[in-house]
């Protein structure tokens, strides 16, 4: 089994979910005391959250490139990072290690890809949703349509993210409000809705709504068990 190298702390809340996703698919695989052979490396958020606000991405992709480095020192066979939005600048860390990333976006792709979903929603941070490092990558290397919610409700999928799940808030009338925004996206002719923050599956479920969800945290962090496992194809 190889070592997973996570890049986490972005924020906390969605870190705990991938180790324990992680941990709990080696187990059914393994079985018994069976667990995973994870290198963490967690970072404070509140450095970040505030480089974010500040639009100073250059500092962050040199905090994130040293602990790349770090958790590669530490033994890991490969990285992700456990965060959509940080992977803007993917290239930068990527490009200070030698080990290989396990890209977030590409791990969701390929999961529409085999469930034949050609059209999808996204629902992350402004960054995510807006900008074109997340949904060019789908759209230009896995031949996937997006569709982004109208401003006004850009602006609460990414309130509610950094003003209650990053801080462990889970709240109903923002449920509400995201099935709201995902039946609207299905209207648009969304097939599916992407995950695409890792904290945002601690409020919506699948169980919530009719309309495919694809979480990212959990594909993202089964497709790591497979690649540590070293399954040539999905197995989990
Ligand atoms: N975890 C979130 C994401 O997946 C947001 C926190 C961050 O800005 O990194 O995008």
């Amino acid at each position: 089994m190889k070592t997973i190298g996570m890049l986490g702390g972005m924020s906390w809340e969605s870190t705990a979910s991938y180790y324990r996703i992680i941990n709990e698919a080696v187990k059914t695989v393994s079985g018994g005391f069976s667990s995973a052979k994870i290198c963490l490396y967690s970072v404070d958020f509140a450095e970040i959250e505030d480089l974010q606000r500040r639009g100073d991405w250059r500092a962050m992709a040199d905090i994130l490139s040293a602990a790349a480095r770090a958790i590669e020192a530490g033994g890991a066979d490969f990285l992700i990072i456990c965060t959509n939005t940080m992977h803007k600048e993917a290239p930068a860390i990527e490009a200070s290690i030698a080990i290989p990333l396990l890209h977030i976006a590409d791990a969701t792709a390929e999961e529409l890809k085999r469930n034949g979903v050609q059209r999808v929603g996204l629902l992350g941070t402004r960054f995510t949703m807006e900008e074109d490092f997340y949904k060019a990558r789908l759209t230009d290397r896995h031949g996937i349509d997006v569709v982004v919610p109208e401003n006004a409700d850009m602006d609460i999928v990414h309130r509610v993210i950094f003003e209650e799940l990053c801080l462990g808030t889970i709240s109903q009338s923002s449920r509400q409000d995201y099935l709201r925004i995902i039946d609207l996206l299905h209207r648009d002719g969304a097939e599916a809705v992407i995950l695409g923050c890792t904290e945002i599956a601690l409020l919506i479920q699948q169980q919530h709504t009719d309309v495919p969800l694809y979480d990212t945290t959990e594909i993202h962090a089964l497709a790591a068990v497979n690649f540590a496992m070293g399954f040539s194809d999905k197995s989990l």
